[in-house]
């Protein structure tokens, strides 16, 4: 069994833990190198990550490939029950985890981080209930004969994970990837990686050693050496555009399956008819403005019909001021920090480029902490942008930051084409009391996950997964764990 260990109570013993080590086989293993990672809060290092090679990706894959058969030889409704009891685990730690994210994230503690620690093992108990729902089918094929399909685990998976909602898709591969019978190598974010490493090591406790490894680096040198090594089964991704190209060109030429999550630029339709209050309330957590817009998700394009944008932007604003940018420890902040440095230049670079546009408006909400001891450059306050044409890249490109576009309309058809315009098709959502017009946008919408009148964020049992360049492959769902992490054995009996 893994290393057995009481878990820590302070973050800063929790870094100090996973200080240049990965997790393999069960137990910490040093690896050869090191990188920073810093709070972006703070800008101050709070600690070293392993800075995974080849070398360190080879040993995590010859132990996720060592125990991957007797994993899968176990009964699955047995995987499932140490899978469920380890997510137990995770909940009795929920606040250090949530500590330790808000503080290699930027993520506001009360708003962001306490919920994704529930939600992240939520996901992985949802999945451990699951281990007996893995089902062929009897074909009738011959009655003398009996013919069926089997579900198979497919091997070692591969899961790729960013930095913004780390624990919340860790947890979506995870999860149905070990109660399907595969074993799994993680590569964490090199962003934010030790609530990764704990989530995982807590989980560990209760799976045989080498069943779970995570592994942390850059995606260059340690997320290509995992992708590119010859055990791999299978890969699933959650990250930008181009590196979710580069991986599927990498799984095409091994012919392995490969599973991805990448960006959006999600359109929300407010109609006539809306709800004003609900819609308003609505663009607010759709947008992730708790999250500073860092969510792939996020309902950035929104467009409200000519008859109700005045109060819906009066509202909005009035409501955007009220959110509280600041320290993510303090209990009173709403409105964490960005990333990093990159990330916000990023974000400016595009408000500017909207300010710069003749016949826009950039409006700022929301205070920007007065405090010297905080990082200023990573604070950014919700922003809304009106008066931008149709193709503007503000419009048609994901910023991922806290920047949504507002624009009116007075056709429907027209609408539901714009809707459609970008290359994207992750999410969309209708706000309408008409079941009609809810009916006939669902189905005219061109994107995996949409929703009327509410914009949530991901749930168990809801698959979950985008159309065209957003992605390929579902999670969160029964479906997504057997279409995604089995494979289908045809058995056909002749003892005629
Ligand atoms: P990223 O693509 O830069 O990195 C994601 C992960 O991939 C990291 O762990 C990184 O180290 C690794 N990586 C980078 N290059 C690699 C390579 N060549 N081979 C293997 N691994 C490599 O993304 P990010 O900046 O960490 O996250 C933000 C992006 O993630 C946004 O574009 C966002 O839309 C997307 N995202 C999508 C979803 C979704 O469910 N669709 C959810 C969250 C985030």
């Amino acid at each position: 069994m893994p290393e057995q260990f009481a878990i820590l109570a302070v973050p800063d013993e929790i870094f100090e833990r996973y200080r240049q080590v990965n997790l393999i086989d069960g137990v910490r293993v040093p690896a050869k190198a090191a990188l920073d990672v810093i709070n972006p809060a703070t800008g101050l290092v709070i600690g070293q990550a392993a800075a995974s090679g080849r070398a360190e990706t080879g040993a995590a894959v010859a132990s996720a490939k060592a125990a991957q058969e007797s994993w899968a030889q176990l009964p699955a409704r047995e995987r499932g029950k140490r899978v469920t009891a380890a997510a137990r685990a995770v909940l009795e730690k929920a606040e250090v985890i949530a500590q330790v994210l808000a503080r290699e994230t930027g993520k506001a503690i009360r708003t962001e981080c306490r919920g994704e620690v529930a939600v992240a093992a939520d996901i992985v108990e949802f999945y451990g209930n699951l281990g007996s729902e893995l089902k062929g089918q009897t074909v009738p094929y011959n009655p003398r004969m009996l013919t069926m399909t089997t579900r198979e685990p497919l091997g070692v998976v591969a899961a790729i994970v960013p930095w913004n909602v780390p624990l919340v898709l860790f947890a979506l591969k995870v999860g149905p990837a070990l109660v399907a019978g595969n074993t799994v190598v993680v590569k964490s974010s090199e962003e934010a990686p030790f609530a990764t490493f704990l989530m995982a090591e807590l989980l560990m406790q209760h799976l045989p050693a080498g069943v779970l490894n995570v592994i942390n680096g850059t995606g260059k040198d340690c997320g290509a050496a995992l992708t590119g090594h010859p055990d791999i089964a299978k890969i699933t991704f959650t990250g930008s555009e181009a590196v979710g190209e580069e991986i599927n060109k990498v799984g095409a030429g091994r012919i392995i399956p490969v599973s991805l999550e990448l960006g959006g630029k999600s359109p929300m339709i407010v109609c006539a008819d809306a709800d004003l209050d609900k819609a308003v309330t609505g663009a607010i957590a759709g947008m992730r403005f708790t999250r500073q817009g860092q969510s792939c998700t996020a309902a950035s394009r929104i467009y409200v019909h000519d008859s109700l944008i005045s109060a819906f932007l009066e509202r909005l604003g009035a409501q955007l001021d009220q959110l509280v940018i600041g320290d993510p420890l303090d209990e009173k902040t709403d409105i964490g920090t960005i990333i990093n440095a990159r990330q916000a230049a990023r974000i400016k670079a595009y408000v500017a480029q909207a300010e710069a546009t003749e016949g826009a408006t950039v409006a700022r909400y929301g205070t920007l902490p007065p405090d010297a001891g905080l990082s200023p450059d990573l604070f950014a306050q919700p922003t809304i942008v009106t008066g931008l044409p149709d193709d503007h890249p503000c419009v048609m490109e994901e910023i991922f930051g806290p920047v949504a576009v507002v624009s009116g309309w007075s056709d429907y058809d027209a609408v539901i084409a714009l809707a459609n315009s970008t290359h994207y098709g992750l999410a969309a959502s209708v706000w309408t009391r008409s079941l009609s017009l809810a009916l006939d946008s669902t189905a005219r919408l061109n994107a995996g996950y949409v929703q009327v009148n509410q914009n949530l964020t991901i749930q168990p049992n809801v698959s979950y997964g985008g159309f065209g360049r957003s992605g390929q492959g579902k999670e969160a769902s029964l479906e997504a764990m057997v279409e995604h992490f089995t494979r289908s054995k045809t058995i056909v009996m002749n003892f005629d």
